[in-house]
């Protein structure tokens, strides 16, 4: 059911071989294409569209882990679901749906299985071309592009040049390297956010209309942990072979080894909660607030998630009984020594770096810290410990607490991993 929130894409991607995206994505890509209609809309042959699509699957490396055609049918899917949320029922026109599934389908093309930082460090073409500024975002949004004038692959062919510039600004605008920013829109819009009398949002303006797509792409891009926990696991299973691959690498070259990709040092489960408290559940709170109360069901599955990655904390007195049947490998016990696998911090490369306090109060507790069960049965959803760490920054600018993405980090010639310090 490819309206599903939590569909099994792996198990589509199982019976498709090696190409998910062609074989099984495809035929439900163009049903769901079809389903809005958009190829008659904007005249796309579907031959063309095939061709495209297919092109598109055959530039994602099939060998890197996580962000391959797997990932990007993932992400095309929950996009389509999140699209179909009934508080934005007919808020988004044709041409601004067409550009969102784009932007979906195309934003992680070509990914090298490395972040931008191992790019900048390793002194790579693309790290060049880019100027160390958000390198992977911008070099998937132009091969995206690139890939139109393959040819019989121009699925906007049919556009009036109007439309195209317009499909290709919405597109530009979903570059998704400044969560912060985006974050920070996204909960002024819902501080003053309009509803008509049918209880759909009302966007009237084109500018408030992007944002809540840039915002969707990101959510559909950082929607692992809201996924049923099986899958959640799955992808986090592959991030983290990716991230260690990346180790290795550094570790072969006699670099320093970057955050969470060091296979023999990494705080999964720790970390995990980590990218749910200062990333995926602030972002998520606040899209269920736009939408509410579409979103409930999603946002009580990362909250049910993020205890169970708490629970699975290593240092925690009782591990569960599914870590020793689970763990094959004696000699990487370190890094999977809980069984369970860890963050879906996706292009968040992320270090959690608590003070000593802190720290052992989170080792040594396996209580809810963050107040979620509170928020949970409270209608108040912006009460959680969290957010409101999360919202100190601005109250407080001399707290140590900081957050910097990799692109505005980079930017300064610093790492690229977004540090996270809490304190004062
Ligand atoms: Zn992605």
């Amino acid at each position: 059911d490819i309206n599903r929130w939590g569909i099994d894409i792996f198990k589509v991607a199982e019976y498709s071989g090696t190409r998910p995206l062609t074989v099984t994505i495809i035929p439900k890509l163009c049903f769901l294409i079809q389903e809005r209609d958009l190829l008659k809309t904007f005249k796309i042959p579907v031959d063309i569209f095939i061709n495209f699509v297919m092109t598109l699957e055959d530039h994602y490396h099939s060998e890197v882990a996580y962000h391959n055609n797997i990932h990007a049918a993932d992400v095309v899917q929950s996009m389509h679901v999140l699209l179909s949320t009934p508080a934005l029922e007919a808020v988004f026109t044709d041409l601004e749906i067409l550009a969102a599934l784009f932007a979906s389908a195309i934003h992680d093309v070509d990914h090298p299985g490395v972040s931008n930082q191992f790019l900048i460090n390793t002194n790579s073409e693309l790290a060049l071309m880019y100027n160390d500024m958000s390198v992977l975002e911008n070099h998937h949004l132009a091969v995206g592009f690139k890939l139109l004038q393959e040819d019989k692959c121009d699925i906007f062919q049919d556009l009036s040049k109007k439309q195209r510039q317009s499909l290709r600004k919405m597109v530009l605008a979903t570059d998704m390297s400044k969560h912060m920013n985006l974050l920070a829109d996204l909960k002024t819009m819902v501080e003053t956010k309009k509803v008509t009398s049918l209880g759909v949002l009302l966007l009237d303006n084109y500018s408030d209309r992007i944002q809540v797509l840039q915002n969707m792409v990101h959510c559909a891009d950082l929607s692992n942990p809201t996924k049923p926990l099986e899958l959640y696991r799955k992808w986090t299973d592959r991030i983290m072979v990716e991230f260690f691959t990346q180790g290795d690498r550094e570790r072969d070259k006699g670099m320093e080894i970057s955050p969470m990709c060091d296979k023999h040092n990494a705080s999964i489960e720790k970390n995990q909660v980590g990218f749910i408290d200062y990333i995926a559940h602030p972002l998520w709170e606040t899209w269920a607030d736009l939408v509410h109360p579409d979103a409930q069901e999603i946002l009580d599955t990362l909250e049910d998630n993020r205890e169970w990655y708490q629970s699975m904390i290593p240092h925690s007195p009782s591990p569960g009984p599914e870590t020793q049947e689970e763990e094959g490998h004696p000699e990487e016990a370190s890094a999977t020594a809980s069984g369970s696998c860890c963050t879906s911090a996706d292009k968040f490369h992320f270090e959690l770096t608590l003070e000593e306090e802190e720290e052992s109060d989170t080792e040594s507790s396996t209580e809810d810290e963050r107040g979620y069960g509170r928020t949970k049965n409270s209608s108040e959803s912006g009460s959680s410990a969290a957010q409101q760490r999360n919202q100190a920054p601005s109250k407080d600018p001399g707290r140590t607490f900081s957050v910097g993405l990799k692109s505005d980090v980079a930017e300064e010639g610093a790492p690229q991993v977004p540090h996270f310090t809490l304190g004062t």
